[in-house]
């Protein structure tokens, strides 16, 4: 039995206790498995002691300079959610693998929030075919249906960049394309791209950045961008561990009876379900990874048997600050010199995650080609 299956038929299980109503059709026979949890994973939200969140005052003494820093709007690992909701992120697509996503996620009838890049890496070495000018259009199906089907498209740079490292108006540069590539391939020139991911959470995550990088990122995105960052705890990791032939690598693609393949799904279903304690949280996939096709049903059925709702991030800044985004973004051009929004927006202060507080180690700044 592969070792998602395990996983399944224990959730199963499990679900059967917490929940008469739920997924009575999925639990096992008792003879067919023992209900033997990941270790970690909890039977029930309930079962999940509340997460021990540092206030942010004992972060700020970590930064490297003293001075108050502002950031942009958006949501930073900490911040405040609606519990049990869950908002599922897709990096770096679209690729090959982003269609079957979409499947599931119709299928399942849940919204997601896509951050999409026009990076090239995404071929692999193949050609654009004749006629087909960017990544972008060369996915503009995907995209197309993402609209379509509901869910929310947003920026990761137009060539996955560091934010820290771009001069400002290279910044907008990677902005600005990506958003046109992305206005062509859904054929709405005036779709609204104002949600950004920032290639391996840069600046905004860990200590690797200098204040004088997040000001300067941030100066540029005021008014422009809303940023999203992640639940640190929801991080699927499927970009960690690769397996041969995930993503974009050359050869014979991962073969899914592989042991390898089975492990990485069993970590990343694992990953996520572990600390379901009732709070929401921003999950972080890749559509760049088969093995987020095997587990992404698992972790959907799992987290719906356990109250989850799903929501995308324009609902999040929805729920947030009662605006929509492109409300929330013109209500903070207006703001004046103080730094307060003509309506009371105020430019978001002090470091949500100066100090990693997950017990995970950091990513590494990957090169593009191995990157989240
Ligand atoms: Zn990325």
């Amino acid at each position: 039995m592969r070792a998602s299956t395990v996983l399944a038929v224990a959730l199963a299980a499990a679900f059967a206790t917490a929940s008469a109503s739920a997924t009575e059709s999925k639990a096992s026979s008792p003879t067919d498995a023992v209900p033997v949890l990941p270790s970690g994973l909890p039977a029930t939200p309930a079962d999940v002691q509340p997460r021990q969140v540092k206030a942010r005052s004992s972060v700020l003494p970590n930064l490297r300079h003293q001075e108050q820093l502002a950031y942009p709007l958006g949501y930073y690992n900490h911040d405040p959610l609606p519990d049990y909701t869950v908002y599922l992120t897709f990096d770096d697509g679209p690729s090959d693998w982003t269609s079957k996503i979409l499947d599931i996620l119709k299928e399942k009838g849940v919204h997601a929030t896509f951050f999409v890049t026009s990076s090239d890496e995404k071929l692999a070495g193949k050609k654009l075919p004749p006629g087909t000018h960017t990544v972008i259009d060369y996915y503009a199906d995907d995209l197309r249906r993402m609209v379509a089907e509901g869910h929310v498209i947003g920026s990761h740079t137009l060539r996955h960049s560091d934010l820290a490292r771009l001069k400002p108006q290279t910044m907008d540069y990677e902005l600005d394309t990506l958003t046109s590539q992305i206005r062509k391939a859904v054929g709405d020139p005036t779709y609204d791209i104002t949600l950004l991911r920032p290639p391996f959470g840069s600046p905004f995550r860990g200590n690797w950045n200098t204040a004088l990088d997040r000001n300067k990122v941030t100066r540029a995105l005021n008014g422009k961008m809303i940023v999203v960052m992640w639940t640190e705890i929801w991080n699927s990791a499927d970009s960690d561990n690769w397996s041969k032939g995930e993503w974009f690598e050359r050869g014979p693609r991962i073969d899914p009876s592989a042991h390898q393949f089975a492990d990485k799904v069993l970590m990343m279903e694992t990953r996520i379900l572990r600390n379901m304690n009732g709070e929401g949280g921003v999950a972080l996939f890749h559509d760049t990874h088969n093995t987020d096709i095997a587990t992404l049903p698992i972790v959907i059925d799992a987290l719906k048997a356990w109250g989850y709702s799903f929501a995308t991030m324009e609902d999040y800044v929805q729920w947030r600050w009662h605006k929509s985004s492109r409300e929330l973004l013109d209500s903070q051009k207006k703001k004046d010199s103080s730094g307060t929004a003509g309506d009371g927006v105020r430019v978001q202060l002090a470091p949500p995650d100066a100090a990693p507080i997950s017990s995970e180690p950091p990513l590494p700044v990957l090169p593009l080609s191995v990157e989240p």
